[in-house]
């Protein structure tokens, strides 16, 4: 299918970018085109204009702080998932996004503002305490991770806001597991980790679980069963088991996968990045 006729502007900078979407607001910005282009050509969505940021330099790239790490909204998850800068559990969730055609297209500004359920990066960057930061004509603005996703392809971000960036932080063990959908790759239940360990006990947890509900969602049933223990099997286990308190009542099912059988793997795959990030303490 053929997408509907729209406008086309190449933008030179990030303002050109923000003004233009702030004065066409019927306007999407075109990043990776990973998920904008399918949608236009299902016509899911039919903007007027296209807003072409994929070229714009100051948008690119990994920059480090002592504890903070800046990831600029084009960068790819190919270039992410080869990061030696960025959490390990961060990189983990690049690596198994779709496959390299998408790795090398697709951008974290673009994943995060589309907020696909089915998507990996929203999961982690919850479990990881990251900061968006957002920008449009009156300036700019932080926005936890947490409330950034508010659901089903909804985000805090304005229509005439721009991604500029997120930043997660260096500190702590994270890990990422998922089960992918075998045919696209995409997520059908992600669990995120970010832990840590003083002396051989949890003193804190952080833990988010997505692709099964309709945005990512925190698990204070895991992170309790953690926090204050040992990493061994038994405390993994349990823990793991936890995530079924803190999942909700608006699953996600479709052709693929149940909600039954998706709630039943959530335990599974939670298990499993427990277990990577605590292998990795
Ligand atoms: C076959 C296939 C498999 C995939 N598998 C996975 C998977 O396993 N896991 C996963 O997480 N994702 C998966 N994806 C999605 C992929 O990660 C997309 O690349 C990503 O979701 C969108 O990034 P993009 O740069 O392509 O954005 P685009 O498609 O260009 O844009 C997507 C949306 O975000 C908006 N946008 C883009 N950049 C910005 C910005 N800086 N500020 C504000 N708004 C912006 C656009 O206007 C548009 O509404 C898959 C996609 C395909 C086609």
């Amino acid at each position: 299918m053929y997408s509907a006729n729209f406008d086309y502007v190449r933008a030179e900078s990030i303002d050109q970018a923000v003004e233009l979407l702030s004065t066409h607001p019927h306007a999407r910005l075109l990043a990776g085109g990973h998920s904008l282009i399918p949608a236009l050509k299902f016509r899911l969505e039919n903007p007027e204009l296209l807003i072409d940021i994929g070229r714009l330099e100051d948008l690119k790239g990994i920059t480090s702080t002592t504890s903070r790490v800046n990831i600029g909204a084009l960068t790819t998850h190919a270039e992410i998932a080869a990061s030696d800068a960025l959490p390990a559990g961060l990189r983990d969730a690049a690596s198994m996004v779709g496959d390299p055609q998408v790795r090398n297209w697709g951008t974290i500004g673009g994943n995060i503002s589309h907020a696909d359920p089915a998507s990996d990066l929203p999961t982690i960057l919850v479990a990881l305490g990251a900061k968006i930061m957002l920008t449009d004509m009156k300036g700019s603005r932080i926005v936890p991770a947490a409330s950034f996703f508010e659901g089903f392809f909804e985000t805090a971000k304005n229509k005439d806001e721009l991604v500029l960036s997120i930043e997660v932080p260096n500190t702590g063990i994270s890990a990422y597991e998922k089960m992918p959908n075998p045919a696209s790759g995409y997520c059908m239940v992600g669990a995120g980790v970010m832990l840590k360990v003083e002396n051989g006990v949890c003193s804190s947890a952080s833990v988010a679980v997505g692709g099964l509900t309709p945005g990512p969602r925190r698990c204070p049933s895991v992170e309790a069963a953690l926090v204050g223990k040992a990493l061994d099997a038994d405390t993994l286990s349990a823990a793991a088991k936890a995530v079924e308190n803190d999942l909700g009542d608006d699953l996600l099912g479709d052709m693929h996968a149940s909600e039954e059988y998706r709630k039943a793997m959530a335990s599974v795959y939670m298990k499993r990045a427990l277990m990577k990030a605590a292998a990795r303490a």
